[in-house]
């Protein structure tokens, strides 16, 4: 056997494991979320299905903020209505009983604090926050989405009519709340601007494809990484190095790196236990056999 195949356990291993080791330090990416009903923006192949929206674009026109916030203007209301599943239950569960500790997350959707879960960093920001890149104004998604719908009278009907296949526009969300858009309904919309500044420069506060995670909150991961004594990493590919790098720096530790998630991962020669299992029902049934464990114990 290679060694750079990692080694295939159970639930019960690792609930093991995190019952001798302590609360492992946990790393969630879009494959936690698909079970919402959030698709991740890759298959269980590991290959991108969609381009998403990249900081270059969004920075560089108004046409492309504009054809950014009409969609996102459909989709977020198919996001809001996402909730929890069975495995960000579980996570918070497995916090609650010591065998998790902090949980950083790629997702931008806010399901994990939705489930109760707590000391989660939002390791791509959130879009329930927007931010204007000219003076710094933050506001609440929730007024800009207000402010879109009273500049856009209709525009969510006409929008869904105009969709390729008649109805469909709402199946086709992303995991950053994007939707397919026709360009014809696109450049109709009235993109939100900064009450302040008055400029059309208001960016969810999301790291989008191609754009850096701030500093001081990379630094904040790598501590929380260093005092680990176990790194879990839930539903992702680890191809983008913005989490693969905590991996890395657990693997340099030498501590153990548990991986729970659908196909193979750029993080193949850096884990110690693998589980290629649909995460729901897997993280109950750790929650379960930790359970167990803490009551034979107690
Ligand atoms: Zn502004």
């Amino acid at each position: 056997m290679s060694a750079d195949v990692p080694r295939a356990v159970s639930v019960a291993d690792v609930a093991s494991l995190l019952h001798e080791r302590g609360p492992a330090l946990v790393l969630t990416g879009a494959g936690m979320s698909t079970e919402s009903g959030i698709p991740d923006y890759r298959g269980p192949d590991g290959n991108r299905r969609v381009t998403p929206m990249s900081h270059q674009k969004f920075t560089a026109t108004s046409e492309a903020r504009q054809r950014y916030w009409a969609r996102s203007f459909i989709g977020w209301q198919r996001f809001t209505a996402a909730e929890p599943n069975d495995g960000h239950l579980a996570v918070t569960d497995l916090q609650r009983s010591g065998a998790f500790g902090a949980v950083i997350t790629q997702n931008v959707d806010g399901l994990h604090q939705d489930a109760g879960t707590r000391a989660v960093v939002e390791l791509h920001g959130s879009l329930a926050e927007v931010v204007c890149l000219m003076c710094g104004e933050r506001v609440d998604r929730d007024l800009v989405q207000a402010f879109m719908h009273d500049a856009n009278p209709g525009f969510g009907a006409r929008a869904l009519g105009s969709a390729p296949d008649g109805s469909q526009v709402s199946s086709q969300i992303r995991p950053d709340g994007d939707i397919v858009l026709e360009d014809a309904a696109v450049r109709t919309f009235v993109a939100p601007r900064c009450l302040v500044c008055g400029d059309d420069t208001l960016k969810p506060d999301v790291v989008f494809f191609g754009g850096s995670v701030p500093r001081d909150r990379v630094d904040r991961c790598f501590a929380l990484t260093d005092a680990a004594p176990v790194l879990v990493v839930l539903g992702s590919s680890l191809k983008v190095m913005s989490g693969y790098r905590f991996v890395r720096r657990a693997a340099a530790r030498g501590i153990p790196v548990v991986v729970i998630t659908r196909g193979p991962t750029r993080g193949d020669a850096e884990t110690t236990h693998r589980i290629d299992a649909p995460l729901g029902v897997t993280l109950s049934s750790l929650a379960r056999a930790v359970g167990e464990r803490t009551d034979r114990a107690g």
